[in-house]
């Protein structure tokens, strides 16, 4: 195909990727919006194949049939519940790419650049593998963390922020080194990099306790965008320069936002340390009364009463498939003239979204989930709220107590309302590892079981 051609698929597919986020950026549009994105994914795939850079096609159909063979098996077999492992081990092999791609451009024989040329290819090379290898570390630990191979608390080994500036300075020494150093030196001093932004990526995330993982996997997929723009230079790609470039952008804005609702600040984030430091003791540890459980015809029986009713959904909901119920009990109550709404918090379940994602595919309507910020003030004037396998975000040792490892991290508010009904199996703790004294609270009723089950009841006795 001619290097016109390829530029003007290159173009209108960077235009689909844009149209794709503006789309993404609301529930209603969020359907076209990946359409755009497939559609330019589809166009840049193809105008890269028939490109002029592409000779092998017989490597690459093998390479593009296995590879697509392993992504759709897997894919059709992965749970809503393990999208956020999904998204995680996929941000790893976007990192993985860039390292390899580093080290194929930098091994090149056809590489005969020289000069200022020579020197910015390398500093590419060498940007490229430092962020990809630190990317890749970094998710396979956060994909560890999501699916609890890896427990939640945060690793504190000691002098840790010496030690991840020391491997920051001795990095910057090897790529000047690097930088004058002639092929077989510079590709031994590229495997020393690695090595050490391998480790860095690790300690990193191993450094970030449970209730900040929303915010390492947006700083991921920030990443994840950078390293695909490294790897754009490299290969002299433009499309996957604007590409890269617009996720790694929008992951920093995504990060930005995780932050701002959580109450933290990005560098104390990144600095690790926040979750659950084992040890140290907060005000919701020890004993704390009894919960008073409830059960499911009771339940019907309240919020058949009730005029204002608000369920927040949580991580729970997503384990339990309990969405669908969710949605029927929530048409049957409407329809008997119950106002219910939804309460989302921004970091309920385990991706940015994902409370909103079930809601919509079991069809509750758009106009009544509405963000924290929005119904937190209102919730003084509900009658019974219905906490659906949530805990952190409904924790409010988060307000109330500076020792908890949640402290400053907004939360619903939801004891204010007249009655409270937590639908989970057990006292367990959520992502955070924290105790939860809402459980405890007099207006506090516990509806034991699995979330599913639970509704089911709810639903036959209403
Ligand atoms: P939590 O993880 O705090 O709590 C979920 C609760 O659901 C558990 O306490 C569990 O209790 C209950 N549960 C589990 N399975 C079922 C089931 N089948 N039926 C009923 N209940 C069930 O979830 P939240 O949504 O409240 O909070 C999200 C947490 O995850 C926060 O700490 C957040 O920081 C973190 N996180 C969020 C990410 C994001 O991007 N949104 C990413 C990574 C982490 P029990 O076992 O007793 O049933």
């Amino acid at each position: 195909m001619n290097s016109g051609i390829v530029t003007a698929a290159y173009i209108v597919a960077a235009i689909l990727f844009i149209l794709s986020l503006a789309g993404l950026s609301k529930q209603e549009t969020a359907g076209r919006g990946n359409l755009f994105g497939m559609v330019g994914m589809g166009i840049a795939i193809i105008a890269t194949i028939l490109g002029r850079d592409v000779s092998s096609y017989g490597l690459l159909i093998v390479m593009m049939l296995i590879g697509g063979a392993i992504g759709a098996y897997l894919s059709s077999r992965v749970e809503m519940t393990q999208m956020p492992e999904l998204v995680a081990i996929l941000h790893s092999f976007v990192g993985l790419a860039a390292v390899l791609v580093g080290f194929a451009s930098y091994l090149d024989p056809d590489n005969n650049l020289v000069g200022t040329a020579h020197t910015i290819h390398s500093v590419e090379v060498y940007l490229g593998i430092l962020i990809g290898a630190l990317t890749f570390t970094g998710s396979v630990v956060a994909w560890g963390k999501l699916n609890g191979k890896i427990g939640s608390a945060p690793l504190m080994l000691p002098h840790r922020h010496l030690l991840n500036a020391g491997i920051g300075v001795v990095c910057l020494i090897i790529l000047f080194i690097f930088l004058g150093a002639g092929k077989g030196f510079g590709a031994t001093l590229l495997v020393i990099m690695t090595l050490l932004a391998f480790a860095f990526g690790i300690h990193m995330v191993m450094a970030i306790g449970g209730a900040d993982m929303p915010v390492v996997i947006s700083m991921l997929n920030s990443y994840s965008g950078w390293a695909a723009a490294a790897t754009g230079f490299m290969l002299s790609n433009d499309l996957l320069i604007v590409t890269g470039a617009l996720v790694g952008s929008s992951g920093a804005i995504l990060s930005y936002i995780m932050c701002r609702a959580m109450n933290r600040k990005f560098f104390s984030v990144i600095m690790g340390g926040f979750g659950t430091p084992s040890g140290v003791a907060s005000a919701a540890d020890g004993e704390q009364g009894e919960a008073v459980a409830i059960s499911a015809d009771e339940v019907a029986q309240l919020v058949g009463d009730a005029s204002e009713v608000v369920i927040v959904p949580g991580y729970g909901m997503a384990v339990a498939h309990a969405q669908h119920p969710v949605s029927e009990l929530t048409k049957q109550l409407r329809d008997k003239g119950v106002n219910v709404r939804f309460a989302i918090h921004p970091v309920a379940g385990r991706m940015p979204g994902h409370m909103n994602v079930l809601l919509a595919e079991a069809n509750v309507p758009y106009d009544i989930v509405l963000e924290m910020d929005e119904i937190n003030d209102e919730l003084g004037d509900v009658d019974v709220v219905i906490v659906i396998g949530a805990n952190d975000i409904v924790n409010p040792s988060a307000l109330d107590d500076p020792g908890s490892p949640i402290a400053g991290m907004p939360v619903l508010e939801v004891w204010k309302a007249d009655t409270v009904i937590v639908s989970k199996r057990g006292m367990a703790t959520g992502y955070a590892g924290v105790e939860n004294p809402l459980f405890f609270r007099e207006n506090t009723r516990m509806l034991f079981g699995d979330a599913k089950d639970s509704v089911n009841e709810i639903l036959k006795a209403v």
